[in-house]
């Protein structure tokens, strides 16, 4: 089954917050290029957001999608691997781009086999995912009244965003923890922005309001500090920003520098890096759960599946955070009840919500 058509299209979605703030940015929408891949009558879609702290912006992943076309074009939908090797030699890094095509022909595989695309990925483990939400930076009150809002909506997962400020932060984990009570869980996301000393002694007196797990506390490239983090904190310590590839994370799980790694599709370069990963994790005793997918429907489809189908994934996972943004080019997927449904229906489960706008060529 050769690819015989390969387009993109932008996609920018609106934030209802136009002050979404966290440590290294503030951003009033969620931008990226969508991918179809087209055989035999059939389309496949991928998702790359624009990330920057990932390696590629809105203007730059174009070019690469660009570079990479002729590539994807006449090539076997089936020979993945070949093709992701080949995408590896014409450009390193470039991880969303190459996650995004990924993405796109696993959905094609799955549409041409005519089943849900985590019967690829080993098949549905668990039928809905809890999703975790995401606090942007404000005040301690304006934090807590958000997060007893989407409480009231059915979430009991939430994902703190701190800025390395030890009172402030200490003060947002307090209040948010005193509106919620105890059926609350509770994470941070640092953002690196701790000095691993302040790390420390903020997370121990955060520990006391009842925290689960703490977000990439130090600088990526500081595993000396991130692991001093580890060792000093009675709190599960992940890994994000410093988890940027399949080899940063088996660095981190062979030389057990955290408790867990966040994985996020784009940020891996696919479905079969972040499924690698996870195995990396699984093998050295490390935790692993599906991190944040910010954008459409279509990237958080692709994120449910695979959560649905790695045993080890217990935990919230970051597939909602579409449920804040409006101009969804893509339909199918909701929350309820703070659950995301894994998909039923044929490949990623996500459908177009009217005609994209497909870059001529
Ligand atoms: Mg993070």
């Amino acid at each position: 089954m050769n690819i015989s058509e390969f387009a993109i299209f932008p996609v920018e979605m609106p934030l209802d917050d136009k002050d979404w703030t966290f440590a290294l940015a503030t951003v009033s929408s969620a931008r990226g290029w969508g991918v179809r891949v087209s055989a035999d009558g059939l389309h496949g879609y991928g998702y790359a957001p624009a990330v920057p702290h990932m390696g590629s912006t809105f203007e730059g992943l174009p070019i690469e999608l660009t570079r990479f076309k002729p590539i994807v074009l006449g090539r076997d939908a089936f020979g993945v691997e070949d093709l992701l090797a080949r995408l590896d030699r014409s450009l390193s890094g470039a991880n969303q781009a190459k996650a995004a095509i990924d993405c796109a022909i696993h959905d094609l595989q799955a549409r041409a086999l005519n089943q849900p695309l985590c019967n690829l990925l080993g098949g549905r483990l668990r039928t809905k995912i809890p999703v975790l939400r995401i606090l942007a930076i404000k005040t301690p009150e304006e934090m807590a009244n958000k997060a007893a809002e989407l409480f009231d909506e059915g979430y009991r997962y939430f994902k703190i965003k701190v800025h390395g400020d030890v009172e402030d932060d200490v003060a947002r984990v307090r209040a948010i923890r005193q509106r919620l009570g105890a059926q609350a869980h509770l994470t941070i996301d640092a953002n690196q922005s701790y000095w691993p000393k302040d790390a420390i002694y903020a997370i121990n007196r955060m520990a006391e309001f009842g925290l689960d797990l703490v977000e990439q506390p130090v600088p990526r490239h500081d595993l000396k500090g991130l692991e001093l983090v580890t060792r000093s904190v009675p709190v599960t310590v992940e890994a994000d920003e410093g988890a940027g590839t399949v080899e940063e994370i088996a660095t981190l799980v062979s030389n057990r520098i955290v408790d867990a790694v966040s994985l996020k599709i784009p940020k891996l370069g696919g479905l079969r890096n972040a499924i690698a990963a996870a195995r990396i994790c699984e093998s050295g005793g490390v935790k692993c759960r599906v991190g944040a997918h910010v954008g459409t429907r279509l990237l958080n489809a692709h994120a449910v599946h695979l959560a649905s189908a790695l045993p080890q994934v217990d935990y919230a996972c970051e597939v909602g955070e579409f449920a804040r943004m409006s101009g969804d080019p893509f339909t199918g997927l909701e929350v309820k009840g703070g659950h995301v449904a894994v998909p039923e229906g044929v490949g990623c489960g996500v459908a177009p919500a009217g005609d994209l706008p497909v870059l001529a060529d």
